[in-house]
């Protein structure tokens, strides 16, 4: 692990994570907030502590993907999360992980296509890795790919901001 997400890590295990990241979001006035751009939900206490977060920030919209879902332990706060008005919360699917035969209601699932194969199922969302990205495509099926990775015209002009798919 590198230095930095060490010390993300760490951070995230102190008594006052809860209450440093509320003062810092307020500080900041941030209106949309990704959990995690590397890592995942480690445990259910952890997850917890982002369900906290989003609950004493009402302003803010949290969005994140995980693969914890898995880990039947830290399920059911995942689905408490995904519960909050201001979350929105993905599956990251792949074919290793497969679609997973229940979803929450509040729950999208986002697929990560690495090959051409892959078949991204009901998926709301699909990510593709990079070798696949030039080739254009829009849609899979019913899923949608991500506007930045589509390999068209459009993914030059687009940017989290301007698509807001994958949060309120
Ligand atoms: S561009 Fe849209 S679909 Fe792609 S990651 Fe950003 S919000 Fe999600």
């Amino acid at each position: 692990m590198d230095d930095r997400l060490q010390v993300n890590l760490d951070a995230s295990l102190q008594n006052n994570f809860e209450r440093r990241m509320i003062a810092e979001i307020r500080r900041r006035g941030v209106h949309v907030l990704r959990i995690h751009v590397s890592g995942d939900m480690y445990s259910s206490e952890y997850a917890m502590k982002w369900v906290r977060i989003a609950r004493r920030c009402p302003r803010t919209s949290f969005y994140g993907y995980t693969r914890s879902y898995r880990i039947p332990e830290i399920l059911p706060v995942l689905v408490e999360l995904s519960r909050q008005k201001n979350v929105t919360l993905w599956w990251s699917v792949d074919a290793e992980t497969g679609i997973p035969t229940t979803v929450p209601p509040n729950v999208h699932l986002a697929y990560l296509q690495t090959t051409a194969e892959d078949d991204p199922g009901p998926s709301d969302i699909v990510f593709r890795t990079r070798p696949l990205r030039g080739t254009p495509i829009t849609r899979i099926g019913l899923s949608v790919v991500c506007p930045t990775e589509n390999g068209t015209h459009q993914a030059e002009n687009t940017t989290c901001t301007s698509c807001r798919r994958c949060f309120r």
